[in-house]
């Protein structure tokens, strides 16, 4: 074990199993341990390096905005605030938009401004309760964790906020059974990131959507792991076709920066007035020169665009490993968001490709996640699936 993981263990709270890994470098879509050793990243990061490690025009334009002011508070104007709300409130097709510094915060103000809505409405009597799903993963605050259907995640922390009930993912008539004259919120991800790679189905995203029109409830997608062109559409909910009233982003969304976002149209963003939310350092300005870099280069390199030309060649390829390996079930996923259900202990697989110098992820119990910088190229998939096959199809 090399000193820095004796220092960090002696120091860090123990929330963490991390691999024997000390990175200390990244190079497009690989990344370098302190040994030198190379590893492919089918990670990054959690979702989060979208651009892929060393992008010239990212790192330029957050060193410039580090030279020029790094923070100011939410009591004032800066351009990169100015240039990145507008950006976001484009790229979401929402009208408003709120900066948080994280995933977990961007769930708690989308939870926030659902109630503030419904309160508005009828403040003697206001609607307060929220549908989440079952497997679906918000974030730990506690707000977060309260609609985040895994018991195992809420068990010692509770009591929890309450109001909260859980339906089957993919289920209507479940989520309908829960509806009730006090449901103020509907919120889900449409692709279920740590709960398992899960897509949710057409008919279930426009019957949720339905549901919520004809009972005046807010339907809030956290797209936090899906969205920023993960899937082969900016956001996920454009190639389903069906509008949130609120929306959550994060991970990509700085490339690597803690920033995150709730976003939200008129009718429901009014409902926030001076006084009912802040932080300190969302979207300040270097966390927004990080945005602006991020969804200009989106716009610029035509990143969505990629993600749909290489999609379907490691979605092929994943099928070939599926055909051909007894430890896989099934592949699920959308665009460059995938997921292999083992057969085997997928912590053993991860463990291996490490070794053989992929880098991988869990998701849920048994399921191999695959969400690779958005910038991979079919070299790359090829350099994975041949590592992959080694161990899964012995
Ligand atoms: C990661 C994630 C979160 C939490 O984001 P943090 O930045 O870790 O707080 C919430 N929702 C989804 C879907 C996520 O993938």
């Amino acid at each position: 074990m090399s000193q820095w993981m004796e220092m960090a263990d002696a120091a860090l709270m123990h929330t963490y199993n991390r691999f024997p890994l000390v990175l200390t470098k990244g190079e497009g879509v690989y990344l370098y341990d302190e040994t030198g050793k190379k590893y492919l990243d089918f990670g990054a990061g959690i979702a989060v390096f979208g651009l892929g490690y060393g992008n010239q025009k990212f790192n330029d334009a957050v060193k410039k905005q580090i030279d020029e002011i790094v923070h100011t508070s939410n009591l004032f104007y800066t351009i990169p605030l100015a240039k990145a709300a507008m950006k976001v409130k484009a790229a979401t097709g929402m009208d408003q938009v709120f900066f948080t510094n994280s995933g977990t915060e961007a769930i708690e103000g989308a939870v926030k401004l659902a109630r503030k809505y419904a309160w508005l409405k009828n403040p003697e009597q206001p609607k307060n309760e929220i549908i989440a799903m079952q497997h679906s993963f918000h974030g730990r605050s506690m707000g977060a964790l309260s609609v985040t259907g895994n018991a195992h995640y809420q068990e010692a922390f509770k009591p929890l906020v309450g109001g909260v009930k859980f339906a089957q993912f993919n289920d209507l008539e479940s989520v309908k059974a829960q509806v009730t004259d006090a449901t103020c919120a509907i919120l889900l991800e449409p692709v279920q990131g740590e709960g398992g790679i899960f897509p949710a189905t057409k008919e279930f995203l426009a019957g949720v959507k339905a549901l919520c029109e004809e009972n005046d409830i807010v339907l809030i997608f956290d797209e936090i792991q899906c969205g920023m062109g993960r899937t082969g559409s900016m956001y996920a909910y454009m190639q389903y076709g069906v509008k949130p009233d609120i929306i959550t982003t994060a991970k990509a969304l700085g490339n690597g920066l803690p920033v995150g976002a709730f976003a939200a149209v008129k009718k429901v963003g009014d409902a926030i007035q001076p006084g009912d939310h802040g932080t300190t350092y969302g979207g300040n300005p270097l966390a927004c020169a990080a945005v602006d870099a991020v969804l200009t280069i989106f716009e610029e390199d035509d990143v969505v665009g990629h993600v749909n030309e290489i999609a379907p060649y490691l979605i092929t390829k994943l099928e070939e490993v599926v055909e051909k390996s007894p430890h896989v079930k099934e592949r699920r996923g959308l665009g460059l968001m995938q997921g292999l259900e083992l057969t085997c202990p997928v912590g053993d697989v991860v463990k291996k490709a490490m070794a053989n110098g992929l880098i991988t992820m869990s998701a849920g119990s048994n399921v191999l996640r695959l969400v690779p910088p958005l910038v991979i190229e079919k070299e790359h998939v090829d350099e994975m699936i041949g590592i992959l096959t080694d161990i899964l199809c012995e």
